[in-house]
C-alpha cells in the first residue's frame, strides 16, 4: 500500500509512524514543508488525563517521551494578585520542536520516508497513493481545495492572541489575569524546559482596540505586554518566533474524507488552545484512523468510514467543551470584574461544564477549602 501523509506536525507524524511500525511492507512517506529544525511557537502541554491516552495504546511511546517533558502536579491561577493553587491537575509540557524532533527519529527509526523543505501545492503528484492523509494543519490547503466535498464551516473567535516564549521559569501552568487602563489581559504560561517558558498573551476586542496593537510592531507589542505581566516576568524579556496577533479559527467538518483522501488533526478540527489538548487530538486521531485502517485492511472505503465512526463522539466532548472554554476569556472582562479571586477560580475550574462543584471537590479539596474558607470569611 502507499500512503503520503502531506504535514509533519504531531498529527501526520503520530500516523506514519504508527503504519510503519505494523506494516513495514507499506510505502509511507512524509511531506513536510518547514526545515527539520524549525516550527512555530514555544512549549505545548498536555494534561496528565491527556497522556493516559497515548499511555493506554502505545506504552513504549509513552516512556519514550516522558523523560523530555517537564511535569508538576497543580495548576496556578493569578487574579488580582491572588495567586491560587489548584491541586489535582497535573500537566506536563515539552518543547514544540523537541516534541516533532522526537517523533520525526521515531517515523526513521521504522522506515518512514520523511521529506522536509517541499511545499504541496497540488496533489497532482500523488495519483498513485492510495491514501492520501492531509495532516497539513489549521490552514490545510487540501481541506481548503475541497471545501465542499468536506462541507466545512469556520468562524473566528473574537479573542485575539500571540504565542511568545520567555526565559523566566515557572513552577507549573499559570492562567496569570491583568489589568490595565485599556482592558483586560490574561497569560497562559508554564516552563517547558529548564530554560524556556510558553508565554501566550490573550486580551479582548476592546483592549486590543484601546492598546492600539494594529498599529504596533513586534518590539513596541512584546514591550507592551512585558509592561502588562511586569511582577510576573520578574525582568525577564518576551521572546519572538513568528509571534504576530492571531484570532483562533473555530472549524470542523460534516465529512472527514473524500475519495482516497482524509482528514487528520487540525486540518480535521479546531479546539481552543485554552484547553491545551490540540496535540492529544491530533495524535488520538492517529490512532483512529490507524487502528480503523487495521480493521479493514484492503477496504479503504470502509476504513475512512470507521475511523469517523470511532472518533467523532470522543472528539465532539473535547470540541464542545473548547468552545465552551474559548467564549469564557471572551467574557472574562466583566468576570474578573464582578469576581473576587477564589469565586473567579472556581468559577474558571467549571467553565467548560465538564467539572462540576461535586468534581472540583473530588479532585481539589485543598483549593475548595480554601475556597470555602474566603467564602465563609
Ligand atoms: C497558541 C497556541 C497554543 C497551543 N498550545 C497547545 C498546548 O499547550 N497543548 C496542545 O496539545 N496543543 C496546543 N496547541 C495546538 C497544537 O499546536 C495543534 O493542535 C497541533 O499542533 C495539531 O497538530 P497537527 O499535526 O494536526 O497540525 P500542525 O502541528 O499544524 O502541523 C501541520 C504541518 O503541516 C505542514 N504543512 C502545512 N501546509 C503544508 C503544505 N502545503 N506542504 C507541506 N507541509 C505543509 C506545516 O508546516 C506543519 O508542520 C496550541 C495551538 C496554539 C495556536
Amino acid at each position: 500500500m502507499k500512503i503520503v501523509v502531506i504535514g509533519g506536525g504531531p498529527a501526520g507524524l503520530y500516523f506514519s509512524y504508527l503504519m510503519k511500525r505494523d506494516n513495514p511492507n507499506y510505502d509511507v512517506r512524509l511531506i513536510e514543508q518547514n526545515p527539520r529544525d524549525a516550527t512555530w511557537g514555544f512549549g505545548v502541554v498536555f494534561s496528565d488525563r491527556a497522556l493516559e491516552f497515548l499511555r493506554a495504546d502505545d506504552e513504549d511511546t509513552y516512556q519514550y517521551l516522558m523523560p523530555h517533558m517537564e511535569a508538576w502536579p497543580d495548576l496556578k491561577i493569578v487574579h488580582k494578585d491572588e495567586h491560587m493553587a489548584i491541586d489535582g491537575n497535573g500537566f506536563a509540557a515539552i518543547g514544540r520542536l523537541e516534541f516533532l524532533n522526537l517523533l520525526q527519529a521515531r517515523c526513521e527509526s521504522v522506515g518512514v520516508a520523511l521529506e522536509f523543505e517541499r511545499v504541496v501545492d497540488s496533489l497532482d503528484d500523488f495519483a498513485d497513493a492510495d491514501l492520501i492523509v492531509a495532516a497539513d494543519g489549521v490552514n490545510s490547503f487540501i481541506r481548503r481545495a475541497n471545501a465542499e466535498a468536506f462541507g466545512t464551516s469556520e468562524e473566528q473567535l473574537q479573542n485575539p492572541f500571540v504565542w511568545f516564549g520567555t526565559t523566566q521559569s515557572f513552577d507549573c501552568l499559570s492562567l496569570t489575569f491583568r489589568e490595565n487602563t485599556d482592558g483586560v489581559f490574561v497569560a497562559h504560561h508554564y516552563r517547558y524546559s529548564p530554560t524556556m517558558s510558553t508565554f501566550i498573551v490573550e486580551t479582548d476586542a476592546d483592549t486590543f482596540r484601546n492598546a492600539g496593537f494594529e498599529a504596533m510592531n513586534d518590539a513596541e507589542t512584546r514591550a507592551y505586554c512585558e509592561a502588562v505581566f511586569a511582577p510576573d516576568l520578574n525582568g525577564h524579556k518576551l521572546v519572538s518566533n513568528k509571534s504576530e496577533w492571531r484570532w483562533f479559527p473555530q472549524m470542523g467538518n460534516k465529512h472527514w474524507s473524500t475519495g482516497n483522501i482524509v482528514l487528520l488533526g487540525d486540518a480535521l478540527h479546531t479546539a481552543h488552545f485554552s484547553i491545551g489538548s490540540g496535540t492529544r487530538l491530533a495524535m488520538e486521531d492517529a490512532i483512529a484512523l490507524f487502528k480503523a485502517m487495521a480493521e479493514h485492511e484492503g477496504d479503504l472505503a470502509g476504513a475512512l468510514a470507521r475511523y469517523e465512526e470511532i472518533r467523532r463522539p470522543a472528539l465532539k466532548k473535547i470540541v464542545d467543551a473548547a468552545v465552551a472554554s474559548a467564549h469564557w476569556y471572551e467574557q472574562m472582562a466583566e468576570l474578573m470584574r464582578t469576581l473576587e479571586p477564589y469565586e473567579f477560580a472556581r468559577n474558571y475550574m467549571t467553565r467548560t461544564g465538564r467539572v462540576s462543584d461535586e468534581r472540583l471537590q473530588k479532585i481539589a479539596p485543598k483549593f475548595m477549602e480554601r475556597y470555602k474558607q474566603h467564602q465563609a470569611s
